[in-house]
């Protein structure tokens, strides 16, 4: 059976976690995390990165930073991952669900606007198959309302949007502050993992607080205060060296891991275009986006032909998976939901397969994978 993912070792991992265990650093904030979070700094022009324990983690400290209180609102994706909603709902948040693109999964920039409140605090872009959100109208309205954009770049490492004045800018970079994950799932992984990115200067000083369960470590550590105590709220955000050890082996090979992926992603595109069927829809690319090679997806017409492709592809040894149910029909919200129909979320929710993609995959399973299709 061809899996849908496997978890690619770049070669490295498990010398730098002997390394971090050898040196007896092992608990966080060592030589591996900063070696990570430098890297993002440098390489995308982050302001400040933190690593954390998970993208739901990343996503949690940007809620408690938003300072988001009980009765506040924020619009998010309906068809999104679960730790989207979850964050901000723990911090009291109304969820006021957006519907996606027509064309692609993300949200719908032009239905945000009259979803606005005087209690809106954030909206919450999620980068869908690395694909980014139309971010220069995001921030338009953001700015225009004063609310806080946070980016789940969650699978959305090293992928870029670009501006109508052509400047690019990489994903997570854009909003006041972002989320990635390592998971095991994404382009690069720790196994579970994640990176709270910071863009707005005003919240660094406080996410490190938050990181450090609620301590001001962090300066002290820097020198810049004689005593450390508890300051603020927070929770242990912060991961392992161990885990960080095996992102820092990830990060030196992101480029060959990115050509492989973006080799693969090709081979499937071109295979489908020459298929031609027209009860297939393949992943469309706004002007404004870059791929990054996350996933490679397909929109079938209905629930039932997507059910008949995944058995289908399992009975010729191929795993392929659906992807998220709407999160305002999810059992836990949809009492909540104010009853808007997204028909656009419920279509992706209904009608998207993900094909097995990893960069261990071959070539030739892909070209066996569409023969067995047509
Ligand atoms: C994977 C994913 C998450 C959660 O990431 P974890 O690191 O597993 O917490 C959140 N949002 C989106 C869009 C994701 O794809």
């Amino acid at each position: 059976m061809i899996p849908f993912n496997k978890p690619y070792l770049s070669g490295n991992e498990t010398l730098y976690i002997e390394d971090a265990v050898r040196t007896g650093k092992i608990s966080g904030n060592g030589k591996y995390t900063k070696l990570c979070q430098d890297f993002f700094e440098n390489k995308y022009g982050f302001k400040k990165c933190l690593l954390t324990t998970s993208c739901t983690d990343a996503l949690e400290m940007c809620a408690i930073l938003a300072d988001i209180k009980q009765g506040d609102e924020v619009i998010i994706p309906s068809y999104t991952f679960v730790s989207t909603a979850l964050a901000f709902i723990r911090q009291g948040a109304k969820i006021v669900f957006a519907d996606s693109e027509a064309s692609n999964p993300n949200l719908d920039v032009t239905q945000i606007e009259k979803l606005i409140t005087s209690k809106t605090k954030a909206i919450v872009p999620v980068h869908y198959a690395g694909v980014a959100c139309d971010m220069d109208a995001i921030m338009t309205l953001a700015n225009k309302y004063n609310l806080l954009v946070i980016e789940d770049a969650a699978q959305a490492i090293d992928s870029y949007y670009i501006s109508s004045n052509g400047e690019k800018k990489p994903l997570g970079g854009i909003g006041h502050m972002a989320a990635f994950s390592f998971h095991e799932t994404k382009n690069i992984i720790s196994g579970e993992g994640g990176l709270l990115a910071i863009n707005d200067s005003k919240f660094v000083q406080r996410a490190e607080v938050i990181w450090e369960k609620g301590t001001n470590r962090a300066e002290f550590f820097r020198g810049e205060v004689n005593k450390y105590g508890w300051i603020d709220i927070g929770s242990s955000f912060l991961p392992s060296e161990i885990i960080a050890a095996f992102l820092w082996a990830q990060l030196e090979n992101l480029n060959d891991i990115q050509n492989r992926r973006k080799l693969l992603w090709k081979t499937y595109m071109d295979a489908f275009q020459k298929l031609n069927n027209s009860s297939i829809q393949l992943p469309v690319f706004p002007d404004y986006a870059t791929n990054n090679a996350h996933m490679f997806y397909l929109v079938l017409p209905d629930l039932a032909s997507r059910s008949d492709l995944i058995t289908r592809l399992k009975e010729n040894g191929f795993h392929s998976v659906f992807h998220y149910i709407s999160l305002h029909s999810s059992d836990y919200y949809k009492d909540k939901h104010d009853g808007r129909i997204l028909p656009n979320t419920d279509r992706f929710s209904d009608c998207l397969v993900r094909l097995p993609f990893f960069y261990e995959l071959e070539i030739n399973d892909i070209n066996r994978l569409v023969k067995c299709l047509e």
